[in-house]
C-alpha cells in the first residue's frame, strides 16, 4: 500500500505545499512542534532514509538545505533544526523545525502549537515565496 506521503505526492491527499522539484517535495507538518515545522521528502517512496542511494540522498539533503534557507527567511528563529525519525510514516523524510528554544525540537512535546487551515496556508505561501 502506498504511504500517506506517496498519496500526497500523487495528489490524493492535500498538503500545505512549500516547495517542489522533479524529485522532492516539502510541505508543512500537520502536527508541528513549532511554527513552520515542515517535512522534506523524496517523491519516490523509500522507507528508510539511509536506504536512499547516494544520488537520492544528496538530492534530498540539498533540497532540504534550500528549503531551510527559505524557512529561515519566512519564520523568525535562531536556527532551523534538522531531525530524522521516521517511526510513524514509512517514507523517508527530513523534519525542518524553526528553533527559538531547545524545547522546539521535542517529539514528545505535549503543548504543540495549533494553526487554522488559513494560517497553515499563509505560512506555506510565505515560505514558498522565499524558495
Ligand atoms: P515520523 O515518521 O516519526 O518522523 O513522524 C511523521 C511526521 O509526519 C509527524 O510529525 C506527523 O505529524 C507528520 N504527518 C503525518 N501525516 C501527515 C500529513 N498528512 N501531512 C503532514 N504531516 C503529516
Amino acid at each position: 500500500m502506498a504511504s500517506i506521503f506517496s498519496r500526497i505526492v500523487a495528489g490524493e491527499i492535500p498538503c500545505y505545499k512549500v516547495a517542489e522539484t522533479d524529485t522532492c517535495l516539502a510541505f508543512l507538518d500537520i502536527n508541528p512542534m513549532a511554527k513552520g515545522h515542515l517535512l522534506c521528502i523524496p517523491k519516490k517512496e523509500i522507507d528508510y532514509i539511509f536506504d536512499l542511494d547516494d544520488a537520492q540522498f544528496t538530492d534530498l539533503q540539498l533540497f532540504s538545505k534550500r528549503v531551510a534557507k527559505a524557512l529561515k527567511q519566512a519564520v523568525q528563529c535562531i536556527r532551523v533544526g534538522v531531525a530524522v525519525q521516521g517511526l510513524d510514516v514509512p517514507h523517508a523524510h527530513i523534519h525542518l523545525i524553526p528553533l527559538n528554544s531547545p524545547d522546539d525540537l521535542d517529539f514528545k512535546r505535549a503543548d504543540r502549537p495549533k494553526f487554522t487551515p488559513e494560517e497553515f496556508q499563509q505560512l506555506a505561501a510565505e515560505i514558498a515565496r522565499h524558495f
